[in-house]
Parts: C-alpha cells; structure tokens; sequence
C-alpha cells in the first residue's frame, strides 16, 4: 500500500490538491491508520500556522488567498449551481426525443422489423408501398414518442 508523507496531507488539509488527488488521499484515509495519524498532526500543524501575525500585510494576503479557496470549495458542491444545467438540458429535450426516436426507426428498419412488408410489397408490387412504408415510419416514429414519453412519465412517478 502506498502511503502519503506528512507534506502530502499538509496539502490536502490546505486545500492545495486538485479533487482526483483528494479524493485519492480520502480513500487512502478510511482504511489507513498510520496515514490517519499523519493527518491528523497536518491538521494540528494547519492550526497552528493560522494565528501568526509577524507581517500584517502577509497576513492580509494569507487571509485573501484562504478566503479564495474556501469560496471556491464552498461555491462547486453548492446545490443551486447545478439548477442552469438542468433547465439546459430541459430545452434540448425535444431535439433529443426527436434523434433517439430517429435512431431507433432507423435500427428498427435495418434489424428486419420492415423486412416482412417489404417482402410482401415486392409481391404484390404495389405502387403506393412507398406512400405505405413512409406512414408506416411515420407511425413507428409516433408510437416511439410516445414510448418514451410513457417511460418519462413513469420515472417521474418514481420520483414522486
Ligand atoms: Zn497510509
């Protein structure tokens, strides 16, 4: 098992790792006692560059720059940040119904479903097959939508 140095936690307990790496070292932690106790003394060390105060105006900036952080790390996990992306993808639901319901005509025709009517449309030969086969598209289309829209409406139940 590789284990982390002092140093190593003294950056995650000052928020200077990027997240892969925090949540490597916060895995690393639930099932490391030695590594829990490192943490521990760079959480106490932490503590303890805090109060100093031997150059006001690096304080200032110490200040600034951990107001900074703890902005940034309060800011991304907030829930309301994700409200934006959801109406997004709301808007471009439609378009999406649209394509899947596309797609899977298109997979339906080429995996056979239409093979039988085609073979029967080539035996009759029938001149208004292709109107026939086009409604017929029509309707598979159709009755994908609302497929889809029977399986939105029963997870939105689900959610209930
Ligand atoms: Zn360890």
């Amino acid at each position: 098992m590789k284990h982390y140095s002092l140093d190593e936690w003294m950056k995650y307990v000052k928020n200077e790792v990027d997240d892969d790496t925090r949540e490597m070292f916060e895995d690393h932690l639930y099932s490391c006692d030695q590594c829990l106790d490192l943490y521990l003394i760079a959480v106490e060390e932490a503590e303890d560059e805090l109060p100093v105060m031997a150059d006001e105006l690096n304080f200032t900036d110490m200040v600034m720059s951990k107001v900074q952080n703890q902005s940034q790390a309060i800011i991304i996990p907030f829930p309301e940040q994700k409200k934006p992306e959801k109406k997004k993808t709301v808007h471009k639901t439609a378009i999406f119904h649209y394509a899947v319901a596309a797609a899977m005509t298109i997979l339906l025709m080429t995996t056979g479903v239409f093979q039988s009517l085609t073979q029967y449309a080539e035996g009759v030969q029938n001149t208004n097959f292709q109107e026939k086969k086009n409604s017929v598209t029509e309707g598979l289309v159709d009755k994908t939508f609302a497929w889809m829209d029977s399986l939105e409406s029963n997870n939105k139940e689900e959610g209930k």
